[in-house]
């Protein structure tokens, strides 16, 4: 039986193609394994929007090139972000240093990974940029069996920040259609999926090219979506990842909040707390609609939790658009903080355009200075949840380094990571309980079942 071995990095997104990868080659009769030696087929899913994350993906190619030596039939695909449409047509330095890499697909290109393989029943290769899955697989959805799922419902992004490549590697946004998504939810929720999260380089973009399910409107959006999939059997939770401010119309907002077994957490990325950082960046909003959409969500979900992300250091940044950054997040005091110092990515509009002018270490003292802030303020959010009960998701179990006991973690609704101790056996992932809070940090909760 041949085997498979698929490398992840990067976001959700790749999380979940790699997911829906693995499920399309065990329909054609591969077997999954940890270990690539073992491998007929190698798939490294990288992601190209730090520059970490591609040096490692590149370390880890160079690693695989003894392997292909030794065994000349074993395949080697990367796929991703790091594939851009010149990588794609071997036109790209990168293709020439690892020329032992058989295919180089864009993001999605699952067709174009499967049709290295010489087994039987693969389907036809699609030509049409590969928006999911070649169509005679549709209905490959990916066999999780963790109680949380991502599911991603609308792909690519039309906004073009400058200091972003996912635009460039993963094209427009283009959604799928809300009866795909409920049959994918629906056998998640069979295999035993307790938790989907509906994903989205900008979620509530979803729906644009899709037709209403109100009369009233013109198309879809995302609360639709959420109706369409809020009753399904054994679906406990809903929630959806990555916010955009001008797309969170008051209506989708609304919808969301109708829905009991919507979260109450968003991932609302800020990126910058001054206009013309803003502004630098064609972030597309500025600091008060930012303002307007967070009180917005606090009106409708008191206990909301909202987490954002901040890049220090973009280009052009003065001393007073950072104070005015910091200032923003004091006001504002987010649950999480993911604070990243600017480095420019090949190939975007701020790498040809914009000269990266703020020195290194002043970028890191604008970044540890909003992580001193920010665990402040993470703390003191999570002191409100002390001597409380929480609903808990419980996802993972191991064992515990008191006898006879087991270590859960699990997340409550606000997406608040929690640690408790029970009697081996008496819970497993997948349940869903309550737990008192007996001691909090700045980024997770311990307790005990209630
Ligand atoms: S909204 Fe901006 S940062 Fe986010 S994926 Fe789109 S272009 Fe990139």
């Amino acid at each position: 039986m041949s085997q498979y071995h698929i490398w992840t990095v990067g976001c959700q997104v790749n999380t979940a193609d790699s997911a829906k990868l693995a499920a399309g080659l065990r329909r054609l009769g591969m077997e999954p394994t940890d270990q690539a030696r073992d491998a007929d087929l190698i798939v490294l899913n990288t992601c190209a929007v730090r520059q970490h994350a591609e040096d490692k993906a590149q370390a880890k190619l160079g690693s695989l090139k003894h392997l292909k030596r030794t065994n000349p039939d074993l395949k080697i695909a990367v796929m991703g972000c790091m594939v851009g449409p010149h990588t794609a047509r071997g036109d790209d330095p990168i293709t020439r240093r690892f020329d032992f890499v058989d295919t180089w697909a864009q993001p999605q290109r699952f067709d174009q990974v499967v049709g290295l393989l010489d087994l039987p029943g693969i389907p036809e290769a699609e030509d049409d940029g590969g928006e999911f899955w070649p169509t005679q697989w549709n209905e490959v959805f990916p066999d999780e069996t963790r109680p949380t799922a991502f599911v991603p419902v609308i792909e690519g992004c039309d906004k073009f920040c400058t200091y972003c490549i996912v635009p460039l590697r993963r094209g427009r946004e283009r959604s799928r259609p809300i009866d795909e998504i409920t049959r994918e939810i629906e056998a998640h929720t069979l295999r035993g999926v307790r938790e989907v999260t509906l994903l989205g380089q900008t979620v509530e973009a979803y729906g644009k090219d899709q037709p209403p399910v109100d009369p009233e409107t013109e198309r879809a959006d995302l609360s639709d979506l959420m109706r369409a999939i809020h009753d399904l059997p054994n679906l406990r939770r809903i929630r959806q990842l990555t916010s955009y401010p001008p797309d969170m119309t008051d209506r989708i907002l609304e919808g969301m909040a109708e829905l009991p077994k919507v979260c109450e957490a968003f991932s609302l990325p800020v990126q910058a707390g001054s206009d013309n950082v803003l502004t630098n960046m064609r972030r597309g909003y500025s600091v008060a609609q930012f303002r307007d959409r967070v009180e917005k969500v606090r009106s409708l979900w008191p206990e909301v939790s909202i987490s954002t992300d901040v890049i220090v250091g973009f280009p052009a940044e003065s001393d007073a658009d950072f104070q005015e950054t910091y200032d923003l997040l004091e006001e504002l005091r987010f649950d999480k903080v993911h604070v990243a110092a600017y480095s420019p990515r090949t190939g975007t509009y701020a790498q040809r355009n914009q000269p990266d002018d703020v020195p290194h270490e002043l970028k890191m003292e604008r970044l540890h200075r909003i992580e001193d802030l920010q665990r402040e303020i993470s703390f003191r959010i999570n002191n409100r949840y002390l001597l409380n009960d929480v609903e808990v998701l419980l996802e993972s179990t191991r064992p515990s380094e008191h006898e006879g006991l087991e270590r859960h973690t699990g997340r409550t609704r606000t997406m608040k990571l929690v640690h408790f101790d029970a009697a081996a056996g008496a819970y497993a992932p997948g349940d869903m309980l309550s737990v008192t809070v007996t001691r909090v940090g700045p980024w997770s909760l311990q307790g005990q079942p209630v």
